[in-house]
């Protein structure tokens, strides 16, 4: 073994379903996006379902015909266009599809068909400034999509936003400023059922950010959204665990070589981190493409199991130690792990 990822599904399921629990009444649209931050998309879609998500979201419309073509016909949402996105493909797999901005709600329209009309979920920019309709360019948005449902080319389904999950207040600001685009849009005569803007930082802690619908996504891989507190403190598991094994190439006194290294997702550039052998901590001294030098637990036999992160109930460093090791954000470590290490799905 190099290194392999271990997917829990089982764990994976617990989350989803205490997130589901978290939303209720508002539904869960889980985001899958980049390969479901790295554990594999098309193998924890069906998970998600069943554990009470009513709909996935992808980033970009590909994403999304994958998972049709993979047999999952729930609501899928996809928001990432380009110019040269493939509309009339979206339109034809079902894929419900986020518009920001004119241009691509003339596309969308134009790739439908009265018998075959595209669905869509208006954006709303509440302060994030990642596209999205600017307030003052919200009610010429609505109009255009207005008069595009009248012809029958189009269904708006929702209202969106995302929020910058920078603090309390600024998601207070961004809610006050959905809520206005809602009245905007309700007197121009579209009131869509699917309003959301939560992810998983506020659709953790603000009830008033669930409205119909919370786009969790991070959460359900067992990392928290938040800096003070950890997964583990939310009552989720990991997912992911990061396994090698000690190599017998020859190391240092008193240090050891695992058999992953940058190439395989462990962080280059961490300080102080820390791997797990035989349930002894061992700190992380050098990070090579394919080798990282360890210092040695106590009688180290080549062979032994390594785990980099996973697993932080038993003790072992959590993808959130390594973020902070890292100074980046757990998301970064778990789809930091690249596709060339194999996923091997437990549970
Ligand atoms: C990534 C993403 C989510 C999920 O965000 P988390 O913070 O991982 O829960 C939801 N909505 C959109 C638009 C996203 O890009």
């Amino acid at each position: 073994m190099t290194a392999v990822a271990v997917i829990d599904r089982a764990a994976f399921a617990r989350n989803v379903r205490r997130l589901v629990e978290r939303a209720a009444p508002a539904e869960v649209m889980l985001a899958i996006k980049a390969d479901a931050y790295g554990h594999g998309m098309l193998d924890l879609a069906p998970v998600a379902l069943a554990a009470g998500a009513r709909s996935l979201a992808v980033l970009e419309i590909p994403a999304a015909l994958a998972l049709r073509e993979a047999g999952i016909d729930c609501r899928l949402f996809a928001w990432l266009h380009g110019t040269g996105s493939d509309f009339a493909a979206a339109i034809a797999a079902g894929i419900d599809l986020g518009v920001s901005a004119p241009w691509q709600l003339d596309a969308i329209a134009s790739a439908a068909s009265t018998a075959r009309p595209a669905r869509v979920h208006l954006k709303i920019d509440t302060g994030l400034r990642r596209n999205g309709a600017l307030p003052e360019q919200w009610p010429a948005l609505v109009r255009q999509a207005r008069e595009l449902a009248e012809t029958g080319r189009i269904v708006i389904d929702g209202i969106w936003s995302h929020l910058a999950d920078a603090s309390v207040e600024a998601d207070d600001a961004a809610i006050a400023v959905f809520e206005a685009a809602i009245a905007t849009a309700e007197a121009l005569g579209v009131s869509p059922p699917l309003r959301h803007l939560a992810a998983s930082s506020a659709g953790w802690r603000e009830p008033r950010a669930r409205f119909d619908l919370v786009r969790f996504g991070i959460a359900a891989y067992g990392v928290s959204p938040f800096d003070d507190r950890s997964g583990l403190d939310l009552g989720l598991e990991a997912v992911m665990t990061l396994r090698t094994t000690v190599m017998d190439a020859a190391a240092p006194s008193g240090r050891s070589w695992i058999a992953a290294g940058y190439a395989d997702g462990v962080p280059a550039a961490a300080q102080g981190a820390e791997v797990s052998i035989d349930g002894h901590r061992c700190a992380v001294e050098a990070v090579e493409v394919d080798r990282t030098l360890v210092v040695s637990p106590p009688s180290v036999e080549p062979g032994a199991v390594v785990t980099v992160f996973g697993e932080p109930a038993a003790g072992v460093p959590s993808a959130e130690d390594w973020a902070r090791w890292s100074r980046t954000i757990g998301d970064e470590i778990l789809t930091g792990v690249p596709a060339r290490v194999p996923r091997s799905a437990v549970g």
